[in-house]
């Protein structure tokens, strides 16, 4: 994508991880309301003023750079709702050292913006979807189905590859569309990655009673399909496999039946310019006042390097459910 510098400074924190990838929340807003995310109703967001400027998301995330980060992933809330974004991902990109640069997104925009996206540089797109019936999308989302599924191939014919799909697995809920969803994939060249639900603030779900070890799920596809061991690029935790004659790969994140603290390499940066840790831990270190006080980029990459050194061994999702109190569209999924 661009240079990287020559003698880039590295990341670790105390646990002898390389923390070399970013994700960056740009608007905690989302026009979803995915039951297990945000609670019906939710409107108490971020105001506008507490928002990173896109001057100020780019100085952050220069010092990143400078510092080894070589991936960063554009996330939200709902990062297709904040004005201007393909603008916002062409500075990003054209950052020395930022080497790949990805989207999370739900697709409801996604056809209007796909191609100025693929324009502004992004590599990789990954989309949520949870359901392929429309009443169902609409009871656990509360948007249209239709709009998803426009934005997803408009993000095919923009020439974005791969397209990841990222479906969390509702006990009782989605699970018996697993096999369609795998066939949807098959059908659309897309990659498919099964998620399991983290308990993260109060949304209305109950993410204990609606979790699914997807350790279960993999075995069940076991069944009917033949899988073999499978790769595929990407900085995160997903384990691959491949359906056999077929180029469909799936992954399985499971960070409540096997953790992967050990091999993480992630902070997340929030709308506000709040760095967190970990998504199951309070830890975080406040971005925004130390640049809007005025400091200099060598003291801001000082701060970074002591924000680093907060980042704790691992989440608490099992031993302490209760803990984290945000929602995901807040520390930025
Ligand atoms: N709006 C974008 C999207 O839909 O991908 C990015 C933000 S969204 C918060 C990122 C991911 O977090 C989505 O795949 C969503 O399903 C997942 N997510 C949100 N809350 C979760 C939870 N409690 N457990 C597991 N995954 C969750």
């Amino acid at each position: 994508m661009t240079t990287t510098p020559s003698n880039p400074q590295q990341l670790h924190d105390n646990f002898g991880r390389n923390i070399e990838y970013v994700r960056l929340s740009v608007t905690d807003r989302c026009d979803l309301r995915c039951q297990y995310c945000l609670p019906k109703g939710f409107k108490d967001f971020q105001e506008p003023s507490e928002w990173l400027s896109f001057d100020e998301i780019e100085r952050i995330i220069q010092a990143f750079g400078e510092l080894g980060t070589r991936r960063l992933r554009i996330t939200g809330g709902e990062p297709l709702v904040r004005a201007n974004l393909p603008e916002l991902a062409g500075r990003l990109a054209a950052l020395p050292g930022i080497e790949d640069l990805s989207l999370s997104t739900n697709a409801t925009r996604l056809a209007k913006q796909a191609q100025a996206l693929k324009d502004a540089r992004i590599s990789r797109i990954n989309v949520s979807l949870d359901s392929l019936q429309t009443d169902r999308f609409k009871t656990l989302t509360g948007g249209k189905l239709s709009k998803v599924l426009d934005g997803l191939m408009a993000a095919k014919d923009a020439g974005f590859a791969p397209i990841k799909i990222n479906m969390v697995v509702l006990k009782d809920t989605n699970e018996d569309e697993i096999e369609d969803m795998v066939k949807f994939c098959i059908e659309h060249d897309f990659t498919l990655r099964f998620i399991e639900t983290m308990p993260m603030g109060t949304t209305g779900l109950d993410a204990t009673n609606q979790y699914v070890d997807l350790q279960t799920v993999k075995a069940k596809l076991a069944e009917q399909f033949d899988l073999v061991p499978g790769v595929m690029p990407g900085g995160g935790p997903a384990r691959y496999v491949q359906v056999a004659g077929t180029d469909l790969r799936i992954g399985f994140i499971t960070p409540m039946s096997q953790h992967f603290c050990e091999t993480c390499n992630r902070v997340r940066l929030s709308v506000d310019g709040t760095l967190y840790m970990c998504l199951g831990q309070d830890d975080s270190y406040p971005l925004r006042e130390i640049l809007r006080d005025g400091c200099s980029d060598d003291e801001l990459k000082q701060h970074i390097i002591k924000a680093i050194q907060l980042k704790p061994e691992r989440h608490e999702f099992t031993s302490n459910p209760g803990k984290i109190v945000r929602f995901m569209s807040h520390t930025g999924g």
